[in-house]
């Protein structure tokens, strides 16, 4: 991976995406870029849920078709799902370069509590590199405080950080060497 493009399908404030790339570009050691912003992803909606369907969403994204070197991040305000869940904070191509993160049940405000606007900047710093992390092989990590540890709720994304431990960033660092030498 030599960049990582973010793309917003939907309305997100310029100031959250830039500050989003600069820590994917600090934790990741690549390139970032901000594509131009696409519409609602309207084709996902599911009436009876209300939500968005997460892997439909990723779906276009693959359609787009980056090279293998680009990793492409979806950023959306949507409230997104997967069948079996009842509501996901992201999905990504497991060793592919598409990934999608949401913003909906990232805010104090979804959960009635007063906006904080730092917290809600950590937690999609978080999940997007969790996500992404996901697209360079990484499974779940059982390190609570690693970035690649699994997050249910807000509850755990506060527990994490934002950095991979020593065990998951061998695993980047590996990947990045292989693809060096070929
Ligand atoms: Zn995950
Ligand atoms: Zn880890």
């Amino acid at each position: 991976m030599k960049r990582i493009q973010v793309m917003p399908l939907g309305p997100v404030p310029p100031d959250q995406l830039a500050e989003l790339c600069s820590g994917l570009g600090r934790e990741f050691r690549v390139e970032t870029e901000i594509l131009p912003a696409e519409a609602d992803p309207a084709f996902a909606f599911n009436l009876t849920r209300q939500q968005y369907h997460s892997t439909e969403i990723l779906a276009s994204l693959l359609r787009k078709a980056t090279p293998a070197s680009r990793h492409l991040l979806g950023v959306t305000p949507v409230d997104l799902y997967i069948p079996v869940l009842t509501f996901v904070f992201g999905e990504a191509q497991l060793q592919g370069n598409c990934a999608l993160v949401s913003t909906h049940r990232l805010r104090q405000e979804f959960y009635g509590l007063p906006a904080d606007a730092k917290l809600f900047r950590e937690r999609l710093l978080k999940e997007a590199i969790h996500e992404v992390g996901h697209t360079l092989s990484l499974s779940h990590c059982d390190n609570y405080e690693c970035v690649m540890s699994a997050s249910h709720g807000v509850e755990w994304i506060d527990l994490k950080g934002w950095h991979f431990c020593a065990e998951c960033r061998a695993v980047i660092d590996e990947r990045g060497r292989a693809k060096a030498v070929i």
